[in-house]
């Protein structure tokens, strides 16, 4: 008897057996119906053996196996791998690379069709031929006519009548249910690739040298610099003899403009998102034609890591260096770290592409184990890298946290006709809110952090547990009727801007005001057109947008993090101050950068002002040498989270008592984490170190089965590589 290991989707990290019973013979990957205690749940296959553990009378045949058989081999050893090396139940991480649908036990319901297109009888009938009062189904007609084909949801878009009339158009033959078809070819040429520049010549030959096997490609350009033409042509060769291509991008918001440019280049190529913004159904759909094959370019953010992909023939892995290819909770995995280990295990190239490199993988390209390939100069032939200047906050008098330099640069842009942007990290009105007379700020009862004023709505919101209360009338300790907001926020930047500039056109870009599903997009392309002469704007515009009228970048107070405890902060605000400066000047006006800093001379600025990123990593390398941190150390982290500070930390000193010894490993003390207080829960945790990653992986291994049962009403959890302290 064949027995089935079946992978669930529960907190205990084993496979459970069953028999295939009637089922015949059922393939590794596939998705079958257990019953499970008293439920029925969904599982997948993990392994197929001969023997069981359990006596053959409490084995239980599969109740059904659905024949979409989702997780073919290669995709389930990657998730395998992902399980041990995260220390994450099996079940939980191979569930998860499911869509939603296909995790849960209802009926699949796969026969309905996803598409629909016309027949030649459809094709035939002229808009005339329809009644003038089957208004929905003129619409229909001429949009199947002008897309080819329609999905669903597509259709469900045109009029909540549409679906009903496509169902009439089968009906009378007019139309038929495409099924998974491919997206019929657009309609518009492909835009004509430009000439590459030399160096861009070499990172494709480079590349294209070597196809077929696994390695890793580290591509450091500037930015604008044209690494997306980069990826382009490769994926261009590379698909002409077939396959797939995986893009991943760390932020939803970036994935419109990166579509659109690869539909304009590969308009006869079936290419397809994976995101959370999908719904449930646009999300399987598309799920459904990368695992089949027939989508040929798959985009999306982290999740779309775990897409099985019979043909994966390259992984692109765009702003690799970007903290959201780590996920903060459950299965705490880094998607670009997972993405060079499925090359590896594809025997297919991986391209990692950044302005500011990761330290981790500037390392490793330095240390040769990845490929560096460097794009030094902007693409376009005219477009310099801008001037940046750092403004002394020291000696410049502040009004409304604006210097009178950035005002005066602001005023000569805006009497050019440009435009400019000031960056700034915080939405909201003010950072806190505070009482003159007694020193009383404005703190989050269930986080230790402070309430940020919103002044237009008249309340105080804590950024990280969602919070939120009126703004009090009077001080709560001493009432004082005179509270007043302290520091700077998008929103008073916006209202000093507009006191300073009445005839400017000023727009705001942050979470608050790009709250709706479509505002992002609409704003974006407000400043394309050059209706916005200001913008405000947090690091949601930082990334990746190109615009073409933008010459002038103001970075107000951005020394937060220089003298952070993080030992990565510095890196991080290179980055970003660097992703923010690379806004300026990306076409043929030349573009200028003024940071606002109290610190002119800290060697970080230097280096940005010099853009010399290789440089400052070579810097930091050297202090995190000196210090033992990574990439000179591999580390793992156990949280703690209870109602109790001292509950916590009593958990983090008993798993300290109990770590097995014998392994070249170091563990500190526990701590409060840097953000003690969460959302009304306190968090801990303790670090352990040690030079050998397989070292550390051995030493987690045992560690955490001798944590199993010891946490009591303590939420822990093991985090590798840890990026949040
Ligand atoms: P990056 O991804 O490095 O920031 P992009 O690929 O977005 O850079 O390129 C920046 C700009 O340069 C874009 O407007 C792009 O169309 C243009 N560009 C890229 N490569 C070339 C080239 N070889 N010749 C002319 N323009 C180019
Ligand atoms: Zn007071
Ligand atoms: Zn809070």
């Amino acid at each position: 008897m064949k027995i089935l290991r079946v992978a669930l989707d529960v907190p205990l990290d084993t496979l459970f057996d069953y028999s295939s019973g009637e089922a015949g013979d059922v393939p590794p990957g596939a998705r079958v119906l257990v019953s499970f205690g008293r439920r029925k749940m969904v599982g997948v296959v993990a392994e197929i053996t001969e023997h069981s553990d359990l006596p053959p009378e409490r084995i239980k045949p599969v109740l059904r196996v659905y024949d979409d058989a989702p997780l073919a081999g290669e995709i389930l050893r990657l998730l395998r791998f992902c399980a041990d090396y995260y220390h994450h139940p099996l079940g939980e991480v191979v569930l998860n690379a499911l869509p939603v649908a296909l995790r849960q036990a209802k009926a699949a319901a796969p026969a309905r069709a996803e598409c629909y297109r016309l027949t030649a009888a459809g094709e035939a009938i002229g808009d005339s031929e329809l009644p003038a009062r089957a208004a929905v189904k003129r619409k229909l007609l001429q949009a199947l006519k002008l897309a080819g084909t329609l999905t669903r949801a597509e259709i469900a878009a045109l009029s909540p009548r549409a679906l009903p009339a496509v169902k009439d158009f089968v009906a009378s033959g007019w139309a038929e249910e495409g099924g998974l078809t491919d997206p019929a070819p657009a309609a518009v040429p492909a835009s004509p690739p430009p000439p590459l520049t030399p160096a861009q010549d070499q990172a494709v030959s480079a590349i294209l040298s070597q196809p077929g096997r696994f390695q890793v490609w580290l591509l450091h350009g500037i930015t604008g610099s044209g690494k997306t033409e980069v990826y382009l042509r490769v994926i261009g060769q590379i698909l002409q003899n077939g396959g797939q291509v995986l893009v991943l991008v760390p932020e939803i918001n970036l994935t419109p403009q990166l579509e659109g440019r690869f539909r304009a280049r590969f308009p006869h190529l079936a290419q397809v998102s994976l995101h959370s913004r999908l719904s449930a159904g646009e999300r399987l759909r598309n799920w459904r034609l990368a695992q089949s094959g027939r989508a040929r370019i798959v985009l999306g953010t982290r999740l779309a890591l775990f897409t099985p992909l019979p043909g994966l023939a390259l992984i692109v892995v765009d702003e690799e260096h970007d903290g959201s290819f780590k996920q903060q909770d459950g299965l705490r995995y880094s998607a670009r770290d997972m993405a060079v280990a499925r090359g590896k295990q594809a025997g297919v190239p991986v391209i990692l592409g950044s302005a500011t490199p990761a330290l981790e993988s500037w390392y490793n390209a330095r240390s040769d184990r990845y490929r560096l390939l460097e794009l030094p100069d902007r693409a376009v032939a005219a477009a310099v890298l801008p001037a940046i200047r750092c403004i002394d906050t020291g000696r410049e008098r502040l009004a409304d946290g604006l210097s009178e330099p950035l005002i005066a640069a602001l005023r000569a842009c805006l009497e050019r006709g440009e435009q400019s942007l000031v960056f700034i990290n915080r939405r909201g009105f003010a950072p806190v809110m505070r009482c003159g007379q007694c020193g009383w700020i404005s703190t989050c009862h269930r986080c230790s952090s402070r309430l940020v004023v919103h002044l237009r709505d008249r309340r105080l919101r804590c950024h990280h547990c969602g919070h939120e209360s009126r703004i009090p009338p009077a001080c709560p300790d001493c009432g004082n009727a005179d509270l007043a907001p302290i520091g700077q926020g998008t929103q008073r930047l916006e209202e000093t801007l507009a006191g300073l500039f009445p005839a400017a056109r000023i727009l705001r870009v942050d979470r608050d005001s790009a709250r709706r599903k479509e505002a992002l997009p609409a704003m974006l392309e407000r400043i394309h057109a050059a209706e916005v002469d200001i913008v405000v704007g947090t690091q949601l515009l930082a990334k990746g947008h190109d615009f073409k009228n933008l010459t002038l970048v103001g970075v107000v107070n951005a020394d937060g993090a220089l003298y952070s405890a993080d030992f990565r902060a510095s890196e991080r605000l290179f980055a970003q101050l660097m992703q923010v400066a690379g806004r300026a000047g990306r076409d043929v006006l030349p573009g200028e950068v003024l940071i606002q800093t109290q610190f002119p001379t800290h060697p970080l600025f230097q280096a940005l002002i010099r853009h010399d990123y290789a440089g400052f990593a070579q810097s930091l390398l050297a202090e995190r040498r000196q210090a033992g941190f990574p990439p000179f150390c591999h580390q793992a982290l156990l949280r703690a989270e209870a109602g109790q500070l001292d509950t916590a930390l009593a958990f983090l000193k008993k798993a300290r008592a109990v770590a097995p010894a014998d392994f070249d490993v170091t563990l500190f003390d526990p701590v409060p984490a840097q953000m003690a207080r969460l959302a009304g829960k306190e968090r801990a945790h303790l670090l352990v170190q040690a030079a050998s990653r397989s070292v550390l992986q051995a030493f987690v291994g045992k560690w955490d089965q001798a944590l199993t049962g010891l946490g009591g009403n303590v939420r822990w959890a093991l985090d590798i590589d840890p990026l949040e302290f």
